[in-house]
């Protein structure tokens, strides 16, 4: 008998984002003529800038003209550097080659990171928050079963809310992983340096360990707001950093990310022996991935070139354009809105008494629009929506003003 894992057995109906696509193709099926808007899913909708584009049909001839086999563990030197010297160097934070460790992507980091811990580990999330953190832990047995509201015994859940500006201070207890995000993916909401020292220091304190997710640092607009939690003081003893090339670079499709795990921070074995986390995830990696390909490799060195720097920039300013004009125009038609100054995402607060997937239902119906309940990011997100600016100028107008017409 294959017993299966029954940890999953937990897990909540599905994952938000198919229950949204069931959603909308039955309601595409019943209504064949309508036009519909997705402002749904944090997905690029801009192609490639033209400086990683002639960086992949470059490495293609490379690759033709001779082998590139299994590339160096952690990354190749070019794009390894290029990291350390345009992600960290440039922002007087100094790291080391062997702590960056280069992947396919900040959702299979982000949710292999905990594989390094103990199962007896407890777990901080702030709530809402990017599903794969509790669903991993979930599936790692870390948790009890979940409640209607979609919250798992033994997940210490920090309700992110308007009151503490979606961004809460460390909770009095102590919990061993710590999961933040920033700017955040429901909320838009953005970390101040205050604000990180605070949970550096509480990590410190308790020998916690931060697990900081930075997958939309390129969207911050002011440069006295921190993009990696390195520039906190003490945070290598405590912290480890993931970002993405993602949603910087419309790299969704070509997949490309990577993982910080200083050499200083350490974990204790059960006979309170340290061990470096470093070394640990280094296995981890060498064991059970064999490298990102040589020509990602190359397409997001090619995202801290001049040309790339410049033109990728230009993108996030065409989708940071389109998250003044859904913020504007959302309050324009008298919806509490929240974010949207740092990040691609406005977070917003659904009519008195309507529910995150009863507006959903409300929205497509009435505009043809599709957004994200908050709800599924956390029963804190209840009573809250996901608006993403993710999507073209023109369908951005197009669908506020729908909205304008359907609610103001
Ligand atoms: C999009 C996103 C990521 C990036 O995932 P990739 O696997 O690198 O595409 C990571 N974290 C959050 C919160 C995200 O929204």
């Amino acid at each position: 008998m294959a017993h299966i894992n029954e940890n999953y057995q937990k897990l909540q109906a599905g994952y938000l984002f198919p229950e949204i696509g069931r959603r909308v193709r039955a309601f595409a099926e019943a209504n064949p003529s309508a036009e519909v808007i997705r402002l749904g899913i944090g997905d690029v909708t801009l192609p490639l800038v033209p400086a990683v584009t002639a960086a992949l049909h470059a490495a293609v001839d490379d690759q033709g003209a001779r082998a590139y086999g299994y590339g160096p563990e952690g990354g190749y030197d070019f794009l390894v550097d290029a990291i350390l010297e345009g992600d960290y160097a440039a922002r007087g934070v100094s790291l080391d080659a062997s702590e960056v460790f280069v992947s396919d992507g900040s959702k299979q980091d982000s949710g292999n990171i905990q594989e390094i811990f103990g199962t007896d580990c407890r777990v901080l999330v702030t709530d809402p928050s990017y599903p794969v953190y509790v669903d991993t832990n979930v599936m790692a047995g870390r948790t009890g079963d979940g409640d209607d509201s979609g919250m798992y015994a033994g997940i210490h859940y920090l309700p992110a809310t308007a009151d503490n500006g979606f961004a809460p201070d460390p909770p009095d207890e102590a919990v061993d992983l710590a999961y933040l995000c920033s700017p955040n993916n429901p909320t838009g909401a953005v970390m101040t340096k205050e604000g990180l020292a605070r949970w550096v220091d509480w990590a410190r304190e308790h020998h916690a360990v931060l697990l900081f997710d930075a997958a939309y640092d390129a969207f911050i607009q002011d440069p006295a707001l921190p993009r990696s939690i390195y520039e906190i003081e003490g945070a290598k003893e405590c912290a480890i950093e993931m970002r993405s090339f993602s949603k910087r670079a419309g790299f969704t499709g070509v997949r490309c990310a990577y993982t910080v795990v200083p050499q200083a921070l350490q974990g204790t074995t059960a006979a309170g022996e340290e061990v470096s986390l470093n070394a640990l995830w280094s296995r981890r990696q060498s064991t059970k991935f064999n490298e990102v390909p040589y020509l990602v490799q190359r397409a997001a060195a090619a995202v801290f070139s001049e040309e790339g720097a410049a033109q990728t920039a230009e993108q996030v300013a065409y989708y940071m354009e389109n998250a003044r004009r859904i913020r504007e125009g959302l309050q324009a038609a008298h919806f509490t809105v929240y974010a949207g100054e740092h990040a691609p995402y406005i977070w917003l607060r659904t009519p008195e008494g309507v529910s995150s997937w009863d507006f959903f239902d409300q929205l497509l119906e009435r505009t043809h629009v599709v957004g994200t309940p908050g709800s599924g990011f956390g029963p804190s997100g209840e009573g809250f929506f996901r608006i993403s600016a993710f999507n073209s100028h023109d369908n951005v107008d197009e669908a506020i003003e729908r909205i304008r017409k359907a609610f103001a």
